[in-house]
């Protein structure tokens, strides 16, 4: 009996997506709605959804999966994600992907899948550009979510793209001097976005990389224009802002979320406190309840793509094809590895490295651990892949995320809550998402061990349910 079936669920696959209603048995609920686990629960998935929860006997079904000894928890919300980007080239558009067209396509065709490897389910994509329809046309992929951005040519990120081609990943340019009633004016522009489907939009707050400041940012007037139209449109404003000056900016302009750790003041000292105007900043997150993305994955992969053995290692194996590990082994993909030792002034590798890995990530360690010791809800967000770094794949990122946030103090529930109905709640889709209660889209994950008794126990995934239908982990790895 247990020998049949043990082969029926190993034959479960792509191909059981007709099954409409699937029974998943005698499973313990891991879920931020509940004081704690419930354990010995069945659990039915119906067209998509969870239909039924509970300790009675459910004889109705298509499809039965043991949960015996197993974990149920909501599949993760990374929000922060960019679709369109391949790590070590660029955002698709640029010079070096289209150099390499078989290897992008190839690359492309696989990472939805990576993504889902990692339990990854909904994404949000903060800057689409023009190359995520790959992402939403696969077979498979995390529902998505998308931001437009609103830039203006004299203003980051439009002013730093020097070729038509990267230039063509903004649509909604904004004339901060048209009138209301104007094609390319705030309100026009906002109302577009809304048109199009778009789950939020995107601003920046960047006057210059590191401490540079060259660059106008948008002003008062037009970002007082740009937050009523949203409120009126219903759409969340995320802010990108990583030093003092510009996340000062996002606050005064009453964006919902903030972007990016505070990982550029003084000098970081593993037993110093936090400066005073960081604390008096972050307090006013806390008390406007801001949606705080620190996006630690940025900074790491700067320092590990640094690092000689970083296309080695074995995770890449399961998530990044094989081409492009070897494409990275060549001596064209080391242009940014060269960029960052420019900018370091000829410093060794291993001295940007410890830069990034120790200075910078212990300062944005601070502030998370600041911010989470005030009980502020902190979003995983892992800004994949961040930076033109190769150190940094689809999926994997996220999982690194998960293990940055430990790293900086938060417990494991504090995970859970950041990856999966913080989200859902900063983003207003937690009547879809976000907890295991009945009535939610089935995206949920069957783990071997306990996420509240390890971090490790997210890479312990047996079953990705994708819109109630079973996927098993092995199905997505690309390299078999
Ligand atoms: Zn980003």
């Amino acid at each position: 009996m247990i020998r049949i079936f043990l082969l029926v669920i190993s034959l479960y696959s792509f191909s059981a997506l007709a099954i409409n209603t699937v029974l998943i048995e005698n499973v313990t609920i891991v879920s931020s709605h509940l004081q704690a686990a419930k354990l010995r629960m069945n659990v039915l998935l119906d067209d998509g959804r969870i239909a039924q929860i509970t300790q009675n006997k459910i004889t109705n079904y298509a499809l039965k999966i043991d949960g015996s000894g197993k974990f149920l928890t909501p599949g993760i919300m990374d929000s922060h994600a960019h679709v369109s980007s391949i790590p070590g080239m660029g955002f698709g558009v640029e010079p070096m992907a289209t150099m390499h067209p078989k290897i992008a396509e190839e690359y492309y065709q696989q990472q939805p899948k990576s993504f889902l490897y990692y339990g990854v389910t909904q994404i949000v994509d903060p800057n689409p550009g023009v190359n995520f329809k790959h992402f939403i046309s696969a077979d498979i992929h995390p529902d998505y979510l998308r931001c437009e951005v609103i830039t203006t040519e004299k203003t980051f990120p439009y002013v730093e793209k020097t070729d038509d081609l990267s230039r063509s990943m903004f649509t909604y340019l904004v004339d901060e001097n048209a009138k209301e009633s104007a094609r390319n004016s705030v309100e026009s522009i906002v109302t577009d976005i809304a048109n199009s489907g778009a789950a939020c939009i995107k601003i920046y707050f960047e006057d210059g990389y590191g401490n540079a400041s060259q660059w106008p940012t948008l002003s008062p007037k037009t970002l007082q224009r740009i937050k009523l139209s949203a409120k009126k449109a219903n759409l969340p404003i995320l802010a990108h802002a990583n030093a003092l000056d510009m996340q000062q900016l996002a606050l005064a302009a009453n964006v919902d979320i903030i972007a990016h750790g505070m990982w550029n003041w003084g000098k970081y000292r593993r037993d110093k406190q936090l400066p005073k105007e960081i604390k008096e900043k972050l307090n006013r997150v806390i008390a406007n309840e801001l949606g705080y993305m620190p996006t630690q994955r940025v900074i790491a992969g700067l320092g590990e793509v640094m690092l000689p053995d970083i296309v080695s290692s074995p995770e890449f194996l399961s998530v990044t094809p094989k081409s492009l590990i070897d494409w990275y082994k060549t001596s064209e993909a080391q242009w940014f590895k060269e960029e960052l030792r420019v900018g370091f002034d000829g410093m060794g590798d291993e001295s940007i490295a410890a830069a990034f890995l120790y200075g910078r990530i212990g300062k944005g360690n601070k502030v998370i651990s600041y911010l989470s010791k005030a009980k502020h809800p902190i979003l995983l967000a892992s800004d994949f892949p961040g930076s033109p770094s190769f150190a940094n794949q689809p999926g994997l990122t996220t999982f690194q995320e998960m293990k940055a946030m430990v790293d900086a103090g938060l417990s494991l529930s504090e995970v859970l809550e950041a990856a999966t109905i913080n989200n859902a709640k900063k983003f207003k889709i937690e009547n879809n998402y976000g907890t295991v209660e009945v009535g939610k889209i089935a995206n949920l994950l069957l783990l071997k061990n306990n996420p509240l008794g390890s971090i490790e126990s997210w890479n312990s995934i047996d079953t990705i349910f994708l819109h109630g239908k079973p996927i098993h982990r092995e199905e997505l790895v690309v390299n078999k």
